[in-house]
């Protein structure tokens, strides 16, 4: 499987990138596609890179509008393309489907209350009443030691430590590759156990040894490398740090705790495994 970093942000949008957004393919004849996370920013240059029409589905670590707020985007997108207005047939005459959403418990409320439109007011496709997101999507709740077949990929969630529920995502293929995304946390049992043996750790990395010292919240770039050498995951990518941090000192403080090969997540950069 392929992972591109759409957006590597961290908690909003910065001058070089949008907030968060991976994208994983498979490399099959009819190859599984699905996006992790769509932060602030992060559906511009996502379509930069696929037609979001061919997501297979949206996988949302929280509710963090750094890590969901493109929704409403992808929803606008979805409904009101002048090609499909009037029905949900292709150009190519096949019937288009809803996207699957898997998120936290309550995900179809929020966003629904972050697109906002009053009831009947909108000229949504079908003629269909569009208030809660279920014209474009399909919301399926994860859960702690949930396990989801998507395509070719497995996608398990693992409860971490962050001020609202939030989830590391451990993907499997079907060669058995893994890849885990952190989501937003800060060091705990959970996460090393979503780590565990991964052949890539796609990591946040937002808070700075002695500076940030609220916990509960993210990891320090030296908790990172402390999680990912526990976990003995094979490679180590630092993201989610914010436009006000020196990615330097982050990867430095990674570097005393990981004994692998660390990267730092940039737009547009990718990892095949
Ligand atoms: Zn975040
Ligand atoms: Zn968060």
């Amino acid at each position: 499987m392929k992972l591109t970093a759409i957006g590597t942000s961290g908690s909003f949008p910065g001058p070089n990138s949008a907030a968060s957004c991976y994208l994983i393919e498979t490399d099959e004849e009819s190859p599984t596609r699905i996006v992790l996370d769509l932060g602030s920013g992060a559906l511009s240059p996502l379509q930069a890179v696929i037609d979001t029409d061919a997501l297979d589905a949206v996988v949302l670590s929280h509710l963090h509008p750094d890590h969901c707020m493109d929704m409403t985007g992808l929803y606008v997108k979805r409904c009101f393309d002048p090609r499909f207005f009037n029905g949900d047939i292709t150009d190519t005459g096949t019937i288009r489907t809803r996207t699957p959403v898997y998120a936290p418990a309550g995900a179809q409320e929020r966003l629904t209350r972050a697109y906002y439109t009053d009831p009947g007011k909108s000229p949504v496709a079908n003629g269909g009443d569009d208030s809660d997101l279920s014209h474009a999507f399909e919301f399926f709740d994860i859960d702690h030691g949930d396990s989801h077949q998507i395509g070719s990929l497995r996608v398990e969630s693992f409860l971490v430590d962050h001020p609202v529920e939030a989830y590391a995502l451990r993907i499997t293929d079907a060669q058995g590759h893994v890849i885990t995304y952190s989501g937003d946390s800060d060091e705990c049992e959970n996460l090393v156990e979503a780590a565990r043996g991964a052949d890539l750790f796609l990591c946040e990395a937002a808070f700075q040894e002695d500076r940030d010292t609220a916990r509960g919240i993210h990891l320090t770039g030296r908790r990172a490398g402390r999680v990912a050498q526990t976990a003995e995951a094979a490679a180590l990518v630092l993201t989610h740090i914010p436009s006000w941090t020196d990615c330097s000192i982050v990867r430095g403080e990674a570097a005393g705790e990981y004994r692998g090969p660390i990267e730092l997540a940039k737009p547009g950069a990718s990892w095949t495994l």
